[in-house]
């Protein structure tokens, strides 16, 4: 009932802008011409050739399951926002136009680049809790009714693959997804079923049909360890894996989809790093007895280019690349498997990236940024993920980083990812495993991305992270203000010290699971100083982000 009210009155708000006068709908429109603008439109493609007419109707299941996970996605963000998009795709107003563009770039009301604003009047700010746990439901209720729990159902409250809801007398309860999507979650079984039988490759057809039934059975374990071992040319990725929408405590996982086809060239190029992992974890700038002496061994690296992507992945600022599964379970036996879309990092690169580093930086330093560096950076990022401290102990009890940091657990983490990134480019540049010309460009590369990602802005996991890092750098003198230039100059002598400072203060953090000093740490360093300030200000007019299109896919329909 009380969802029907809401909407109701949510419906009467729209209606009402819509009879608003005509100079308020023109302010209105700037407006999302302004917020649309941010997103260069591209349209991502890939080459489809070489495949056989079987694979290629083996892409038409997928890409028809990827669409399914918008829909989940949205519906996990908020329980209105399917019923909110029917009702925008019915305006056909200039201005309903635009506002439903800017809906499907952000898959629901709130603009991810202005700290979740609301852009459709009548709807609510978005809640911490999305529509993972009841609406009215406090951190203090939530731990209370995890504290009375027996061990199992402590686990299912917590864990990924649940949702909270309220019972009859209003007492907080699990709901697996299987049964909360099941509507949504059986056709996608369905379409990957029948995908399954299509597909040739046998690594394809077990992964498939493993996540079909991990969809009706909410047990994801024997899918995520068929998808560690595929190795396909068709390289699909479909499930709930990232916990950034549950604002609250970062326990559940949102769903998303990627359809995509391995692009073998730079797969076999970049298979060089995951030879080199064990060794870099063993010269981790850290306490010896925080480094895990035995590491994802076979931690594969793919570099795919996208087809179509789906849900959390294409909602407002656009996946790169993907380190998973997250589930620390599957991890532990198997490590992780690290996904690079390189069709959507030249896209970003071209532009976002080279547009930001002629304001950004130093104009003497800016012919030293390249693909290669923002590339393989990125690569390193994903690495780093799956190395240092992720099964600690605090207090005695064993337990993760993850569950200790919290709602802050996604920036720490990103932050970590991105410092022990450049830290492992020079260790392998140290080594001669990269080229010493890579060394010139990518401490440069690095502060023109580092804009790049501080512009979504500090309530996003990367944006708080990155601002974390800049600011940090800058009082170790790394990086520099150049007042005349009115733009940003890396220092290389004061860069290796400054990054295996931070890279070490990070991890040490994470080791010890001090939710207090990583707090800390995020609250003193990821802030906009005036000088930072002012170069955001000057990069308004280049686009934030890409907002593609999947032309391949929509033929394939
Ligand atoms: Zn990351």
């Amino acid at each position: 009932m009380q969802r029907v009210l809401i909407f109701t009155a949510l419906v009467s708000a729209l209606f009402i802008t819509g009879c608003k006068t005509t100079v308020q709908d023109n302010q209105a429109m700037t407006e999302l011409r302004k917020k649309i603008k941010r997103f260069a439109p591209v349209e991502i493609t890939v080459d489809i050739s070489k495949l056989t007419g079987n694979d290629r109707k083996v892409l038409v299941k997928l890409c028809e399951a990827s669409r399914l996970m918008d829909k989940l996605y949205m519906r996990q963000m908020w329980f209105c926002n399917e019923t909110l998009l029917a009702q925008l795709e019915k305006d056909n107003t200039p201005e309903g136009k635009l506002r439903l563009a800017y809906y499907n770039i952000n898959m629901g009301p709130w603009s991810d680049l202005d700290k979740s604003a609301p852009f459709v009047q009548g709807v609510p700010p978005l809640a911490d809790t999305a529509n993972y746990y009841p609406a009215d439901m406090t951190k203090t209720e939530f731990n209370a009714w995890l504290a009375t729990l027996p061990e199992v159902e402590k686990e299912k409250a917590i864990g990924y693959f649940y949702t909270i809801r309220r019972d009859a007398g209003g007492k907080l309860k699990t709901v697996p997804y299987s049964k909360e999507y099941k509507d949504l979650l059986e056709p996608a079984a369905k379409l990957l079923r029948e995908a399954a039988e299509l597909a040739s490759d046998a690594g394809l057809k077990a992964y498939l049909a493993r996540r079909a039934e991990a969809f009706l059975s909410n047990d994801y374990y024997a899918s995520d360890i068929a998808w560690m071992d595929l190795d396909s040319l068709i390289d699909p990725t479909f499930g709930p894996y990232e916990v950034e929408l549950d604002n609250i405590f970062n326990y559940k996982a949102a769903f998303e989809s990627f359809v995509t086809l391995r692009n073998d060239a730079e797969t076999k190029r970049l298979e060089m790093f995951s030879k080199h992992l064990q060794e870099i974890e063993d010269d981790l700038p850290i306490d010896p007895r925080y480094r895990n002496p035995k590491i994802g061994a076979m931690a594969p690296i793919r570099v795919v280019d996208v087809l179509h992507m789906g849900g959390q992945a294409r909602s407002g600022v656009l996946t790169a690349a993907y380190n998973l599964p997250n589930d620390e379970r599957v991890t532990r036996e198997k490590g992780n498997k690290r996904v690079m879309l390189k069709n959507i990092q030249e896209a970003k690169f071209k532009n976002v990236l080279l547009p930001i580093s002629r304001i950004a930086v130093d104009p003497a330093q800016v012919p030293h940024v390249s693909f290669e560096s923002f590339f393989t950076h990125i690569l390193a990022h994903e690495l780093v993920h799956g190395l240092g401290p992720h099964d600690i102990t605090v207090d005695g009890k064993k337990t993760t980083v993850r569950l200790v940091m919290k709602e802050i657990s996604s920036a720490f983490e990103e932050a970590k990812a991105d410092i022990g990134g450049l830290y492992v480019l020079q260790y392998m540049v140290d080594k001669g495993y990269l080229p010493k010309t890579l060394e010139d460009s990518m401490y440069i590369t690095f502060l023109a991305g580092s804009f790049r990602t501080m512009r979504f802005g500090t309530n996003e996991s990367h944006g708080r992270g990155m601002a974390m890092i800049f600011n940090y750098l800058m009082n170790e003198g790394s990086f520099s203000f150049d007042m005349s230039a009115g733009a940003f100059h890396v220092n290389p002598e004061k860069m290796k010290a400054g990054v295996k400072k931070l890279t070490g203060e990070i991890m040490t953090i994470q080791a010890e699971g001090s939710y207090e000093k990583a707090k800390v740490m995020l609250e003193k360093y990821a802030v906009q100083g005036p000088e930072m300030k002012r170069v955001l200000d000057k990069l308004a007019d280049v686009p934030v982000d890409i907002a593609p299109t999947f032309p391949v896919a929509e033929q394939l329909k």
